[in-house]
């Protein structure tokens, strides 16, 4: 995946970080906590095996075809959100989040 952006982090006016997680909301867990998280996250949202996806083009033309995967435990497409927010959330970590003086709380 190319040119994704980083994920934003939350400031409160104590200097308090808030992150927006999955499922979770905005948290205001630590860095290792998140870390710990978004492992778990990473480990068991997975791709499940190919289905093929069909397309009918137009009502008559043939159908076209193409392989899919869902993710095992949300059983949506893939990548799942929450595997796309654990990928993100790895790639902040060595690029960097974007701050946000921005909290309603
Ligand atoms: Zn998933």
């Amino acid at each position: 995946m190319v040119g994704r952006a980083p994920l934003r982090v939350f400031l409160d006016a104590s200097g308090q970080t808030w992150h927006d997680i999955p499922t979770y909301g905005r948290v205001n867990w630590s860095v290792e906590q998140i870390n710990e998280h978004a492992r778990e996250v990473w480990e068991t949202h997975r791709p499940g095996q190919f289905v093929v996806g069909m397309l009918l083009a137009y009502g008559f033309l043939p159908y076209l075809a193409w392989p899919m995967r869902r993710c095992k435990v949300c059983q949506t497409r893939w990548m799942c959100r929450e595997a796309r927010w654990a990928s993100r959330w790895f790639d902040s970590l060595e690029r960097g989040w974007s701050h946000l003086v921005d909290v309603e709380l």
